[in-house]
């Protein structure tokens, strides 16, 4: 028996497969860290479908977070001024159920609010689901997947009439031109973009457009780069429709076939002309014209897009918009095109297919649709009406509620909100008003923890076993290969014991999480996301599966033809079967520069680190590669401010003020700046890049446009 145990990266929804093993070996050299403490081995599961043995450096280091940083026990304190003391897991149950009856029967089950993670394995989802929204009957479970990729999710639902990607990675290898718009792929999503470039050095025709304001790694290797202004994606988008529409370079036929609204498309499109376009996204026609001429003479286009295009006060306008160039050239359902998001989180896919977000229930069910609601309450045992109609809070709405005294109870888990969410200073203050904090989280310190009444040590993957998504729509299971650090339980575990605290025993009765997860598929039968034929025993020896997977796929051969691409027989599950177009004039941004602010700041990712480095920031090599925060500004802009490289800036927004050195770099156009996203107030002093960013949202994801704010330098 091999001593490699098969498991999936748990950072980004990429998903790519890792294999395992113990320090040490008899008969091998073991393993070690920096300071030569003894690591498990980790390596590509070749075998993976999805990454085919490759991983990044967050993949490959991923042994030497594992026992860092790590929260052991249960800790409680009656107020934030006090320090924790340890408790017993008898004593935090305790407490929690007693806190949610309180708040339950005093200001109402729509006062408890849960905040998790796209971090969650679909079994902790599935449960925390069951929990607040069937049996407490409160929607208020949101996830940091709010922040991620809403738009993509209200995006796809508005066009196709359901969530979900419909693309696989194989696609990557079978297109005849890659269209990148808000993705910095090289650094956030690297074993994909290694995969497309793998495949463009063989095949040299193949074209690689990359629209983002910055020179990042991802554009420096593309055929064309339009650095656009930020907040242009949406006339970009339509002017690259109208010269399609110029040029007679549509499918009339699919259009005809299979969309509707396309006359209020061709509407919009008509007044997106090539010189109003590339003046308003400070392009030349040129380059314009090249990106329509890729466009219309491929065959198959790809189009990639992540938090540029997700995080936006326009973000489901801008999806949609990416959307309607497929349909107009029937660039759908089949192989090397279709339009394609890439998630950020390793498990985000599996929350949605959970329910994982205020507006979902699982199975891709909708809270404001009566019959998914009555199916979910019919599987669950509920009484009719005990899911209640109203969409549940969004993870900015928490911080609302928390000033306006309509939370009283919060439920944070996964997750580290006090560096992540926009406007922090607000967010902090929001959260030190909390009447109740519960952080469940597998590391202490971190900089939400500060703000916990109780902690509560969570497993990590590495402890438990479960599934997860990636972004391809492939399920991995996840198995635990260690024993859980010190008292930490499973996500699912926890929120099951609360529940059966509070009278719900029937309902957590589980054994284990494939009892869970046999459950959780019976909710997706005949939904667009049916994993009825997936069981943890299938998984372990199948091995990664993509959905739609229903129950007969388990007894005859497995058919991946049917499940690798979405809407291959040009059905979409509208009502009339037809996808729809959206027709959307540029907004632009929700705060443009002015005379008082005069910079773009634009927010982003660095290719070693994760998130908000609770992980990443323990791991030498990923500090090495990016030890500091800093703000890349143009030489021009330097000059005019009189700064040289290294100099230090304060940047200031109307929210709040940060400061970091200045990288002078013509990566960056004129009047825009960039910040990495990844320093708390645990890593650097005032470099926080969200206490700049404000909390405008998209009006039909409600995610907040993390990625753009206006911004005034000081030297200092
Ligand atoms: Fe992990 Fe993503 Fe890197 Fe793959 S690309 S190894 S999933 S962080």
């Amino acid at each position: 028996m091999s001593e490699f145990t098969k498991t999936l990266c748990p950072y980004c929804g990429v998903g790519c497969g890792l294999e395992v093993s113990p320090p040490a070996q008899h008969g091998k050299a073991t393993n070690r860290d920096s300071q030569g403490t003894p690591i498990w081995r980790v390596r590509g599961d070749k075998a993976h479908p999805s990454s085919q043995g490759m991983v990044c450096v967050k993949g490959a280091t991923i042994a030497e977070s594992l026992d860092k940083n790590r929260l052991q026990y249960p800790m409680i304190r009656e107020s934030l001024d006090q320090d924790f003391r340890r408790a017993s897991w008898e004593e935090a149950f305790d407490l929690i159920a007693k806190r949610i009856q309180t708040v339950r029967f005093t200001q109402g089950p729509e006062a408890i609010c849960m905040y998790g993670s796209g971090q969650f394995q679909t079994e902790d989802y599935y449960i925390a689901q069951k929990l607040m929204k069937g049996c407490l009957g409160s929607n208020n479970f949101d996830a940091n997947s709010r922040l991620c990729m809403s738009s993509a999710v209200a995006g796809y639902i508005q066009s196709f009439g359901a969530d979900g990607p419909p693309c696989c990675y194989e696609d990557l290898e079978l297109t005849d031109c890659a269209f990148l718009i808000g993705t910095n792929t090289a650094e956030c999503h690297p074993i994909i973009f290694n995969r497309l470039e793998k495949y463009r050095k063989k095949n040299r025709k193949v074209k690689l457009i990359v629209v983002d304001p910055r020179r990042t790694p991802t554009a420096e290797n593309a055929d064309l780069h339009l650095a656009i202004r930020p907040g242009t994606d949406i006339d970009l988008l339509n002017g690259i429709a109208h010269l399609l529409m110029r040029w007679n370079q549509i499918d009339v036929g699919f259009i005809d076939d299979c969309t509707s609204n396309f006359p209020a498309y061709a509407e919009v499109i008509r007044h997106y002309s090539p010189d109003v376009v590339a003046h308003r996204c400070g392009i030349s026609v040129a380059d314009l014209e090249t990106a329509a001429r890729y466009w219309g003479q491929s065959q198959r286009v790809l189009s990639m897009w992540s938090m540029g295009i997700n995080q936006s006060s326009e973000g489901t306008a801008k999806v949609r918009t990416i959307i309607n160039l497929h349909l107009m050239t029937g660039q759908i359902g089949k192989p090397g095109s279709g339009p394609f998001s890439l998630t950020g989180q390793p498990n985000a896919m599996g929350g949605r297919e959970a329910g994982g977000l205020s507006h979902l229930l699982p199975g891709y069910r909708l809270v404001k649709n009566p019959q998914h609601r009555a199916e979910v309450e019919n599987f669950w045992g509920l009484k009719p009406g005990q899911i209640s109609s109203e969409q549940g809070m969004t993870a900015w709405d928490m911080i609302t509620g928390l000033e306006n005294g309509t939370v009283g109870l919060l439920w944070i888990a996964a997750t580290n909100p006090a560096v992540s969410m926009p406007d922090l200073e607000r967010t902090k203050k929001a959260l030190l008003r909390s009447p109740f904090t519960i952080y469940q989280d597998a590391y202490y310190p971190t900089e939400t923890s500060a703000y916990a009444h109780v902690l509560l040590p969570a497993a990590q993957w590495s402890e438990k076993t479960g599934v997860m998504t990636n972004s391809e729509r492939r399920v991995t299971l996840c198995p635990a290969f260690r024993f859980p650090w010190w008292e930490a339980k499973a996500d699912w575990e926890i929120f099951a014991e609360v529940g059966r605290r509070l009278g719900f025993t029937k309902e957590f009765a589980f054994a284990n999480s494939a009892e869970v997860y046999a459950e959780f598929v019976q909710l997706t039968r005949d939904r667009p996301c049916d994993m009825t034929g997936m069981s943890h025993e299938l998984l372990q020896t199948q091995g990664p599966t993509q959905w739609p997977f229903p129950s007969n796929n388990a007894e005859s051969p497995v058919d991946t033809q049917h499940s690798k691409r979405l809407y291959t027989n040009l059905r979409f599950h509208t009502p009339d079967g037809r996808a729809r177009f959206g027709a959307y004039h540029s907004r632009g941004l929700a705060e443009p520069p002015d005379p008082n602010y005069p910079f773009v700041l634009t927010t982003g990712r660095l290719y070693g680190h994760w998130h908000t480095q609770t992980r990443t920031g323990r791991i030498e090599k990923i500090r090495a590669m990016h030890p500091e925060p800093f703000i890349e500004i143009h030489p021009r802009d330097a000059a005019s401010l009189g700064i040289t490289d290294n100099q230090w800036l304060e940047v200031r927004s109307r929210r709040g003020k940060a400061k970091f050195p200045a990288k002078i770099t013509k990566a960056i156009a004129p009047g825009t700046v960039f910040v990495p996203m990844h320093w708390g107030a645990l890593w650097a002093d005032e470099a926080e890049a969200n206490a700049l960013t404000h909390p405008e949202s998209c009006p039909d994801s409600l995610q907040p446009e993390l990625k753009a704010c206006a911004v005034d330098l000081t030297p200092i």
